[in-house]
């Protein structure tokens, strides 16, 4: 196995988990967009320079790319039931 091969097993693990995830009600935020002076996605508006915003469902927002990155593994978030 070469380095491209654990990687892509990485990736596999980590998009099982997410559609786990998902499959039961809950956001583990794949998906964000970040601050920009003049947004570009409606999901900018609105946030402050640094700040995150989740666009897989949740929509939290985070503090910074680092506390984004953290909750992807640590903190996901029950979706509303819809
Ligand atoms: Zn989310």
């Amino acid at each position: 196995m070469n380095d491209s091969d654990i990687q892509q097993a990485d990736l596999d693990v980590a998009g099982d988990r997410i559609h786990r995830l998902r499959r039961s009600g809950w956001c583990a935020h794949p998906r964000a967009v970040s601050y920009l002076d003049v947004p570009v996605y409606v999901e900018q508006q609105g946030l402050r320079p640094g700040q995150v915003r989740c666009t897989t469902g949740c929509r939290t927002v985070f503090a910074d790319d680092a506390a984004w990155i953290r909750a992807q593994n640590d903190d996901p978030v029950r979706l509303p039931s819809s």
